[in-house]
């Protein structure tokens, strides 16, 4: 069983020399327990904050350990009734070939249909990614039809899956992406109003003319995946008494966080904005898998992959999605 290890916590920006590549056996189930081998790893830009050994909603990654993730593949051995092999699974298997999972512990194992929606989705739009945006969107911007949406990293695992959950509720939906190829797909294949590219544009100032033209109507809702100069752009079109669901601010991960220019403006158009962790609202799961399973099985949310090929080039694909080199949901094959 190959596996990748956080080996030491990266000084600055992370780099692959903070993971190690080793091989092992992997042990004899117990009874209860079932062998998945993995078919996707799914690459999360949160694991960069867990590298550190800081104080945060989650214990950092214990250096040393297999890397913590979620995964997708298919029980190979079972010593539990309710699993059977060639059964198709969700779970949170790690950086390595094959997991050992005492299923029956609840939220460590689920097994998923992949007649309508094929198994990698379930680590993207119809799986934790595509909660978060279901959670903001409905349990915090609140949306009522007609208004406008706005979402930053829009291409990505969870800007994707927003903008489609905003359009099925009448609003406009306007996407903040990093490139024309990016811009492109977000209009022509996610079905958003408008996108604007970020990266034409050097300051604040200048993004938020450009984000103007795209929110003629100003700004209901927005969310916050991004943080910097597209979160400050956004600020300077928020109508009074809009919302922000502050999701994940990516631009400060790997390095220093990225301050807010105008904190002001949350109290002059009595804005109300929340922080939130998806983990912690698992009653909403159910509803909102349904809810994401029905849009991408019925074509309506067609989400993108970027997959590396092989465990091994698990940690270049990591630091590569932290720089926005992904083009949606980043995964790894395990070959
Ligand atoms: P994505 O698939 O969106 O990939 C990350 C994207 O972020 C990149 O493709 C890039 O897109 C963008 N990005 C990276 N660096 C920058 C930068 N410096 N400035 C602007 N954009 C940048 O990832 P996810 O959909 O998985 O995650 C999106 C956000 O949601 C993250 O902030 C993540 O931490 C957060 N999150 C929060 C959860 C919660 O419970 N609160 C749960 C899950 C995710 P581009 O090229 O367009 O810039």
């Amino acid at each position: 069983n190959k596996q990748i290890l956080l080996d030491n916590r990266p000084q600055g920006e992370a780099s692959a020399s903070n993971f190690k590549l080793v091989e092992s056996d992997t042990p004899p189930l117990k009874d209860g327990e079932v062998l998945v081998r993995h078919h996707f790893l799914s690459l999360d830009p949160y694991m960069r904050g867990r590298m550190n050994d800081a104080k945060s909603y989650a214990a950092p990654q214990p250096l040393g350990q297999v890397m913590q993730g979620g995964t997708v593949g298919e029980v190979v051995e079972s010593r539990n009734p309710k699993y059977a092999v060639g059964d198709k699974v969700v779970g949170f298997g790690g950086w390595q070939e094959y997991s050992v999972v005492a299923a029956d512990q609840p939220g460590a194992l689920r097994k998923v249909d992949t007649t309508h929606v094929p198994l990698s989705h379930y680590l993207g739009a119809v799986g934790m990614p595509g909660v978060t945006a279901w959670y903001g969107l409905v349990r915090i911007i609140e949306p009522k039809a007609g208004q406008t949406m706005v979402v930053s990293a829009a291409s990505g695992a969870v800007g994707s899956a927003f903008g489609a959950l905003a359009k099925a509720r009448g609003c406009r939906a306007v996407g903040i992406a990093g490139g024309p190829d990016k811009c492109r797909y977000v209009t022509e294949e996610l079905g958003f109003d408008a996108c604007v590219d970020y990266k034409q544009h050097k300051d604040a100032s200048s993004l938020s003319k450009a984000i103007k033209d795209a929110c003629p109507d100003g700004i209901d809702g927005y969310f916050e995946n991004v943080g910097g100069m597209v979160m400050d752009a956004v600020m300077l079109r928020l109508n009074a008494h809009s919302r922000i669901a502050l999701c994940g601010m990516i631009a400060g991960y790997d390095g220093q966080p990225v301050p807010m220019s105008y904190p002001q403006l949350l109290l002059t158009n009595r804005v109300r904005l929340q922080g939130f962790i998806v983990s912690e609202h698992m009653e909403d799961w159910p509803q909102a898998l349904q809810e994401l399973g029905t849009l991408v099985g019925s074509g309506k949310l067609r989400p993108r992959e970027s997959v590396a090929q092989g465990l091994a080039s698990a940690p270049e694909a990591f630091l590569g999605m932290l720089k926005g080199r992904n083009f949606g949901k980043q995964l790894v094959k395990v070959s």
